[in-house]
């Protein structure tokens, strides 16, 4: 991957790096979630946008999801 994410703050769960999208989101007040997404080269997650072709409502439906599920 060319994408250089070795200053990217690492999270070590998805979790963590989840939670850490939500407070992120709510700092800036951004409409849009945060992605997360796992890197291979650190073993470890990332913020920032995914590289994956899953629609973006799609996305934090699941993230809407995941959270309600945790209650
Ligand atoms: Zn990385």
């Amino acid at each position: 991957m060319g994408m250089n994410c070795n200053l990217k703050k690492r999270f070590y769960s998805e979790d963590e790096a989840k939670n850490a999208a939500i407070k992120y989101s709510q700092i800036f007040f951004s409409k849009e979630l945060l992605g997360y997404y796992k890197c291979n080269i650190h073993r470890c997650w990332h913020l920032g946008h995914t590289q994956t072709d899953i629609p973006y409502h799609i996305r934090i439906q699941r993230l809407i999801d995941s959270i309600d599920s945790n209650q």
